[in-house]
């Protein structure tokens, strides 16, 4: 019980040894008393530890409290459609996530080493593929890189190593070893690393194969090293050692011509069961059978293929899509422009038909979703140059404004 400071002459704190009249409380025990000061001291020096040990624990750990639900929510607010290919990551990264923190961090001593699934994205260009890697980054918090597999060669030849990607992986971990190897890697067009000939001795396949075959030591979890600079410009520089072990890699491609090789096979499969079966493929729609098989008869090798155990497809996006994709979509194109124009305390205003023009003419010049933006920088330019002096408050944006601005692409 605190006791009022003269109730106790002579009798002092046993930690820091104050009589009583120098602090403002002291508490008995059994043996002697402590001064209210001192509880306070303690108090803090033990609530820091708790958290320490705390952080110490979770050290590592990658946020898996997202079920698959949640993060296809979090996908849906920036992807339109795709819901396969989201359901499909949205598991994928789910398994990944929590496979990290059962190896690395819990290591429960039970003998189950959960094995890593990276994933590969059929479908054409400009549908979203690299939007999906970057919005999954971006919900958790990991460090996040996009390359491009056509700027990679061999080691020796002209061109990027592999070991590039890992260091601009480490870039955007700000060179945290820990942080980057449970980053994502996004590789782009791996499409166009296919194996040239189906004879794989006939020429040496510098960009082919033989970056297929330097690709897969990433892919398959090793210890790396990698060129903190990047290149071959700095033979000087000692290496740093990354382990892709928990790396997430995601490949993306438009597989052009894939349809062909998956109708062929499904062509074959279906002879001996019956004309049923035939009945239910959805000719207008092949992509969505894709599979491993399909990859290897592109020219993917079959070690890289194994590496990518989750295969989806993306949907070509119709004119449908390419209407949401200009409004729906947390950051829309349409809502950006909004934004700008409220900064400069104006209110956007869309006349009707306009955003019709907009995808019509992005189908029309057949730049799909990538063009609405570079179709809206045209219509918007002058607008843009003339608001934060026209003093107005209200830009009307109408049909025919719009055409005249397009004048050259309609
Ligand atoms: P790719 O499939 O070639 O990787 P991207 O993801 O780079 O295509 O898409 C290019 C741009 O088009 C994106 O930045 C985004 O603005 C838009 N886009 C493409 N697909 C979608 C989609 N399904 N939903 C919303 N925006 C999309």
């Amino acid at each position: 019980m605190p006791q009022k400071k003269d109730s106790f002459q002579g009798r002092h704190c046993m930690f820091c040894g104050r009589a009583e009249r120098e602090v403002p409380y002291l508490l008995q025990g059994i043996d002697g008393f402590i001064c209210s000061d001192c509880v306070e001291l303690a108090h803090d020096y033990l609530k820091d530890v708790s958290s320490q040990d705390a952080a110490q624990a979770n050290a590592g750990r990658v946020d898996d409290s997202k079920k698959p639900s949640d993060i296809k929510a979090f996908l849906d607010q920036y992807v339109i459609g795709q819901d396969r290919a989201k359901k499909m990551l949205s598991v994928a990264v789910y398994n990944h996530y929590k496979r990290v923190n059962h190896n690395l961090v819990d290591r429960p001593d039970d003998g189950v080493e959960l094995e890593k699934s990276n994933i590969l994205l059929v479908g054409p260009t400009g549908t979203g593929k690299t939007l999906l890697a970057k919005t999954i980054a971006k919900m958790l918090g990991v460090p996040f890189t996009i390359v491009d597999a056509t700027v990679l060669t061999e080691a020796g030849y002209v061109g990027e190593d592999v070991e590039s990607i890992l260091t601009r992986l480490l870039q955007e971990a700000d060179y945290d070893v820990a942080q980057a190897e449970r980053g994502i890697v996004f590789i782009d067009e791996i499409d166009k690393i296919a194996r040239k000939s189906d004879n794989p001795s006939i020429t040496r396949d510098v960009s082919g194969e033989g970056v297929q075959q330097a690709m897969l030591k990433l892919l398959e979890g090793n210890v790396i090293n990698v060129p903190p600079k990047g290149g071959r410009k700095h033979p000087e520089q000692e290496f740093i050692h990354v382990n892709t072990e928990n790396i997430l890699f995601i490949c993306g491609g438009a597989f052009e011509g894939i349809e062909r090789r998956i109708a062929q096979r499904l062509n074959t499969q279906v002879i001996g069961f019956g004309s049923s079966s035939k009945q239910r493929i959805d000719k207008n729609n092949l992509l969505r059978y894709v599979d491993a098989q399909d990859m290897r008869a592109y020219g993917l090798i079959p070690e890289i293929i194994g590496r990518l155990p989750v295969i989806t497809y993306l949907d070509a996006l119709d004119r449908d899509a390419l209407l949401r994709i200009l409004t729906e979509p947390k950051n829309a194109i349409l809502k950006q422009y909004a934004k700008l124009f409220e900064m400069d305390g104006m209110t956007l205003r869309i006349g009707e038909g306009v955003k019709e023009l907009i995808v019509d003419t992005a189908i029309k010049n057949k730049l799909g979703a990538r063009g609405l933006r570079s179709i809206c920088e045209q219509i918007f330019d002058d607008a843009m140059y003339d608001a934060p002096s026209s003093g107005k408050k209200v830009f009307t944006l109408t049909l025919s404004y719009a055409k005249e601005k397009l004048s050259d692409r309609i």
